[in-house]
């Protein structure tokens, strides 16, 4: 199927996308990677009188480190932040979920901003900024503000950003020396979205965990944080009685809705499945 007809602008500041929104309000939309958005025109879901293609702002293409904070901006390609050193060393959890995301044709095009606006619930980064403790910088035409991820998921496809406001950039802290991450997900191809899967951040301590933040996807509305599962793996040594009892609390985290690709019993089990493999991964090393 082909789009319904739309305007196109390509504006060279900021100062004219805010432009651009304040005068078309919902009948504009902004284009990064369109790799969901163009789908979404392509399928008529969604018809917006104009596109406003942020390609030009070479600005949010950046990734700095600079005051302790690892600064990655909106329209940083998938492909670009799974190269990054600086991503690799400071916050290794996203360049490890790089390669489950789709094929290396969609990686070379969609963006990080793309995947954290456009919020799919099986979606890869969502999950990992929230396990990271990220703050996300959503700029308007009155400044910026700052947003911990997890305030920002808001719902199935719902997001906090305000109508006029863009996703500028993920602000990380730099990672401790002690930290540690692991990520998995089971799908039916590789590239494929995500049946279940989990991304973990957190840090040793002796023979088990400091802290921990593991945050499932694809069970549920949005980026799902697994708190009674971390507090079992966090008070005290790991051991196989620990971990079967946090996949055990696991049933207390998650209430996964069924789908297409099988009933809640099924995702909670393949969540249980995953949070062994992560874990276990973190604690022998293996998955940071
Ligand atoms: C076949 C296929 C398979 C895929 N598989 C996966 C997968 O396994 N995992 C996965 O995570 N993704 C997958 N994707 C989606 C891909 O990761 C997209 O790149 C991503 O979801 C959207 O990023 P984008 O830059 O392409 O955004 P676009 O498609 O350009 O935009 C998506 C939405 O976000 C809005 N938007 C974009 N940038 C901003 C911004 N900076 N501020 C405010 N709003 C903004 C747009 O207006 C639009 O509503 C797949 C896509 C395809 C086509």
């Amino acid at each position: 199927m082909k789009p319904a007809p739309f305007a196109y602008e390509k504006p060279r500041s900021l100062a004219q996308v805010f432009d651009l929104l304040a005068r078309h309000g919902d009948e504009a939309k902004i284009l990064a990677g369109g790799q969901s958005l163009i789908a979404t025109l392509n399928m008529r879901l969604s018809a917006p009188a104009l596109l406003i293609d942020i390609n030009g702002l070479s600005e949010l293409a950046r990734i700095t480190v600079a005051d302790g904070v690892l600064r990655i901006g909106a329209l940083v390609r998938h492909a670009a932040l799974g190269a990054s050193a600086e991503v690799r060393r400071h916050a290794p959890l996203l360049a490890r979920a790089v390669p489950f995301i789709a094929h290396p044709a969609i990686r070379s095009r969609g963006t990080i901003g793309g995947s954290l606006a456009f919020a799919d619930p099986a979606a890869e980064l969502p999950a990992c900024v929230v396990a990271l403790g990220a703050q996300l910088e959503l700029t308007g035409p009155r400044g910026a503000r700052k947003l911990p991820a997890r305030a920002f998921f808001t719902g199935l496809y719902q997001t906090a950003l305000a109508p006029g406001e863009l996703l500028t950039a993920i602000e990380l802290p730099l990672g401790a020396a002690d930290a540690c991450c692991g990520f998995d997900e089971l799908a039916r191809r590789h590239g494929d979205y995500a049946m279940v899967g989990l991304a973990a951040q957190g840090s040793r301590a002796g023979a088990g965990f400091a802290a921990l933040t593991p945050v499932f996807f694809g069970v549920g509305s949005g980026p799902v944080v697994a708190r009674a599962a971390a507090a079992v793996l966090t008070a005290g040594a790991l051991d196989a009685a620990r971990l079967l009892a946090a996949q055990a609390a696991l049933a207390e985290d998650l209430d996964p809705p069924p789908d297409l690709h099988g009933s809640a019993r099924t995702k909670l089990h393949l969540a249980r499945v995953l949070l062994g493999r992560v874990i276990l991964g973190m604690a022998t090393g293996s998955s940071s």
